[in-house]
């Protein structure tokens, strides 16, 4: 559906001036899929999803829509594909002097179309996002979702195929952050749209994304399904998006447990996904081997619907039966590592 193959971004002239933003990018998302990019300020974020509807162009790389890359179309083939991709942006980009009806009706005015059509259309629109009584209002007289909501009908009105969200809910509080979240999920269920966002926000990645990237420097460093990442990052900076929403620290109480603990303290994080934290695991692996399991810290929650579990276990019994127990739980469908002292 759509398909970043190499892009690279430079910014200014010469060498001095030049800023590599962006360096080789390569992701794909597929059609209906909900793609999250997260990244630290800087990190090329914005430039990555300015770069899918050539708002920057990108100086080399492919932009594939269904195969076709946007880089070779003529201007006015590009007007055309142009709006098959919405936008929402985090401070609205609303015209304030303009009523809510105006501002959705705007790419529709573009287009040229009928004014009887153009009215039905931003109805039928605001009535999807719920502010269908607001038609006649300013900008001013709505609250930020409210605003954002607008911003999303307005996005819609070419019905596009793509969406793609700037930052949509960093001006947001938590729980109009939800809402808006909700109803980007009803856009992608009900209109089939595929969604690519840009965040920093890791609570916005885990509440709607199947699929996220996270991004360092212009480069992806990582990417997968969010329930992969979330359980098993594979590089620091990944973990430490992970962290700022799975508070996965110990508590002090376990931490003087460990360090006071002897050299093999036998303490173990299991990350468990899917089916197996329905699976009796614990019991298992205490029936199956001469060991006792004593659970001292744990988190369990569910990630798009699939259950996830973090749990820190201590172990006690015979050193070659424990890791034999440990063996065992590595082969389930679960995560297993030492908890040291300098690995808490
Ligand atoms: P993010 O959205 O993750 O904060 P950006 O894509 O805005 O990151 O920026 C990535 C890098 O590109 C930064 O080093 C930034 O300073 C630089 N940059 C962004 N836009 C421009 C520009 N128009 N001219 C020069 N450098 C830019």
């Amino acid at each position: 559906m759509l398909k970043l193959e190499d892009i690279h971004k430079f910014y200014g002239k010469g060498k001095e001036k030049k800023v590599e933003a962006l360096k080789g990018i390569n992701l794909e998302v597929e059609k209906g899929e909900i793609f999250g990019v997260v990244g630290f300020s800087g990190a090329g974020k914005s430039t990555l999803i300015r770069c899918v509807n050539l708002l920057e162009r990108p100086t080399s790389g492919k932009v594939l829509i269904n195969g076709v890359d946007l880089l070779t179309l003529s201007p006015k083939a590009l007007r055309a594909q142009r709006k098959k991709i919405g936008m929402i942006f985090q401070q609205y980009n609303m015209l304030e002097s303009k009523t809510i009806f105006h501002n959705v009706s705007i790419p529709l005015i573009l287009e040229g179309r009928p004014k009887q059509e153009i009215k039905e259309k931003v109805e039928q629109l605001l009535d999807f996002v719920g502010l269908k009584d607001r038609i006649d209002h300013y900008p001013n007289q709505l609250s930020g979702g409210q605003k954002q909501r607008v911003g999303i009908a307005r996005a819609l009105a070419t019905d596009p195929d793509i969406l793609l969200c700037d930052e949509a809910t960093s001006a947001l509080d938590p729980n109009t952050t939800e809402a808006v979240l909700d109803l980007l999920r009803k856009v992608r269920d009900e209109f089939g749209l595929t969604i690519l966002m840009i965040t920093h926000e890791m609570n916005v990645i885990r509440d709607v994304c199947d699929k996220m990237a996270v991004i360092e420097n212009g480069v992806i460093v990582e990417q997968g399904p969010v329930i992969d990442v979330f359980t098993e990052p594979k590089t620091e900076i990944a973990r430490s998006f992970v962290q700022t929403v799975l508070n996965d620290n110990l508590p002090n109480s376990v931490k003087k447990l460990i360090s006071d603990s002897n050299q093999v303290s036998n303490i173990y994080r299991i990350i468990f996904k899917g089916a197996s934290t329905g699976a009796p695991l614990l019991s298992t692996t205490a029936k199956q081997f001469a060991v006792d399991l004593n659970v001292i810290h744990g988190l369990i929650t569910e990630l798009q619907g699939i259950p996830f579990g973090n749990l820190v276990v201590q172990f006690s019994g015979d050193q070659q039966e424990i890791q034999r127990a440990v063996q065992f739980i590595s082969e389930q469908e679960a995560v297993i590592r030492e908890v040291s002292d300098n690995a808490i």
